[in-house]
């Protein structure tokens, strides 16, 4: 049972499940990152509003690109895994803090300690995408020059590695406005273990239009919902 059936309870709950798939919130356009953590053996993905302590679990909140956040696509087969074509528009939550305006947005294992898992090291991966268009993750250096880490073209790279204790960002691509559905995976061995653990979430992105606007029981429950989160999860 989630979280807004316990707070509307039994039957009133029944009527408003068409808006459960909305009782998200938006992140801020702030520093974010999608976080992995460790606990009790098990790893756990999340969303973690760096600015504010606050964390969320992955259904809880969304990704929001705005439509003015582009880059167009340069030339040269390096590019290729974002899935656009030379001179197409790419809708880009960037890797460096560029605007107050634009989520900013990593990958976090620095709650992880070093000395958890062997080589320190977690493997982050891609699962199914839906969506209007192709997703990609990469990295840029100094010459412009990409380093793709997850593409959703087929034959692109779907998992990298990760190395605990720390925290890197990365430009995440869309090629189409709309809503994305991203499934990420993240997978470790412990140290004196034999076998992986993992765990999977998804992940909503919505580029360009924000997810519409939850009815007011939805809202209500929701920022029920982040007052839970928020006394469960903030921190000291
Ligand atoms: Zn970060």
């Amino acid at each position: 049972m989630n979280k807004l059936h316990r707070i509307l309870g039994g039957a009133t709950a029944l009527a408003f499940i068409p808006a459960l798939t909305y009782a998200q919130v938006q992140l801020p356009a702030d520093h974010v990152d999608l976080g992995i953590g460790y606990d009790a053996g098990a790893l756990e993905l999340h969303w973690h509003v760096e600015d504010l302590g606050l964390e969320y679990a992955p259904d809880e909140a969304y990704a929001f690109v705005p439509l003015s956040s582009t880059i167009t696509r340069p030339g040269g087969v390096a590019w290729d895994f974002t899935g656009a074509l030379e001179g197409q528009t790419l809708f880009v939550a960037p890797g460096t803090d560029q605007t107050p305006t634009v989520l900013f947005l990593g990958v976090g294992s620095e709650e992880i300690t070093n000395g958890t898992f062997q080589s320190d090291s977690l493997v982050f991966s891609l699962g199914g995408v839906t969506g209007p268009g192709v997703f990609s993750l990469w990295q840029t250096d100094g010459f412009g020059t990409p380093t793709a880490a997850l593409s959703s073209v087929s034959g692109g790279p779907t998992s990298f590695s990760l190395t605990t204790g720390g925290h890197a960002h990365y430009d995440w691509g869309f090629t189409a406005p709309g809503v994305y559905e991203l499934t990420f995976s993240v997978s470790g061995t412990l140290v004196g273990e034999t076998l992986p653990i993992a765990d999977t979430a998804t992940y909503t992105f919505a580029v360009g239009t924000a997810i519409p606007e939850p009815s007011s029981f939805a809202a209500l429950a929701g920022l029920a919902t982040l007052a839970l989160a928020a006394t469960r999860r903030r921190r000291a």
